[in-house]
């Protein structure tokens, strides 16, 4: 039998593709899946003295105050005093073979932890906008939160009720009682730029910050293409036919689980019906426009979404004319 290889490929420098260009994407982990279920090798990984994890705290990542920079990653020691363990997940092996894994504590760290000096407990999306850790670090913390979260929600079996167990070294949960396995999920979601010659469709919904605008998106449902998706979400939030949709770039989403894809379409008319359930505003943007958002925002004009959103770059790409179909 030939024996197993210790990485099921190199982990390669950065592609240049456009996704990578994306927060959350950047990643370099093997993640190793062929050995989850291989008892001596995650042994060894827990024991080696460089294996490190991420800890979270429901849905918050907790942070270690290294002077005024934060570290992510914690030794098992050190995270076995922050508090038990109600999952934990091996994520696979850096560049240096260091093996990495995610815990999700037992109980919530008491909000008096959040002066402490050692730690920090800093929500996900401000860790992305401060840049407070380094891409590969944030693209792994997706990862644990996105995975943590499915743990977190998925405790009993949705088959028949039973409590379910962790299996595979937290990739799957299982079901003592009727056999069934649960896999964690992502979340597709299609993001399109919606382009007519010069313009583009831009749109905000109340949610938003204050004067931000983006593309339009929306979750896509069972038994659609993500063509038939990008149409369909088009049409529903401003009434406007889309005729070709190209795919562009993706972009894990770990706000909980989604997968962006992002896509330029092709509108085939101008006049706007909106949903104003969906969107408080949509209209039409030159590139002059698009670029002034980008490049030096008028004090009271419209804001694009921060850089490391797949919206930002379709945004970019599109005002450069190099997102074409
Ligand atoms: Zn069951």
């Amino acid at each position: 039998m030939a024996a197993i290889k210790p990485y099921l490929f190199a982990v390669e420098p950065t592609p240049s593709e456009p996704s990578a260009e994306t927060g959350f994407a950047l990643n370099g982990l093997d993640r190793l899946s062929q050995r989850r279920e291989d008892a001596n090798f995650l042994q060894a990984m827990t024991e080696a003295p460089s294996t490190r994890t991420l800890v979270f705290s429901g849905d918050i990542p907790v942070l270690k105050r290294c002077g005024t920079v934060h570290e992510a990653t914690f030794t098992l020691a050190e995270a076995a005093h922050l508090g038990i363990a109600r999952e934990a997940a091996f994520l696979g092996v850096d560049a240096a073979g260091e093996a990495l894994f995610a815990l999700l504590l037992e109980s919530v760290l008491p909000e008096k932890q959040q002066e402490r000096d050692d730690i920090a407990m800093i929500d996900l999306r401000t860790i992305a906008l401060q840049g407070l850790v380094a891409p590969f670090m944030l693209g792994r913390l997706g990862e644990a939160k996105s995975l943590l979260y499915w743990h977190s929600r998925h405790r009993f079996c949705a088959n028949c009720g039973t409590k379910t167990q962790v299996s595979v070294s937290g990739w799957r949960r299982h079901c003592p009682a009727c056999e069934a396995s649960h896999f964690p999920r992502t979340d597709p979601v299609v993001i399109m730029l919606v382009q007519d010659g010069a313009h583009c469709l831009l749109g905000r919904q109340a949610a938003f910050p204050p004067r931000m605008v983006s593309c339009l998106a929306g979750f896509m449902e069972s038994g659609e293409t993500i063509e038939d998706a990008v149409r369909r979400e088009v049409f529903e939030e401003v009434g406007i036919g889309v005729g070709k949709v190209t795919y562009f770039a993706s972009q894990p989403w770990p706000f909980p689980a989604s997968l962006m894809i992002g896509c330029l379409a092709e509108a085939r008319s101008r006049d706007l019906v909106l949903d104003h359930e969906e969107l408080e505003d949509a209209r039409w943007y030159s590139r002059a426009e698009v670029r002034q958002m980008l490049e030096a925002p008028l004090p009271e004009g419209p804001i694009c979404p921060p850089k490391l959103s797949i919206a930002n770059l379709l945004l970019r790409r599109w005002a450069s004319e190099s997102l074409t179909f």
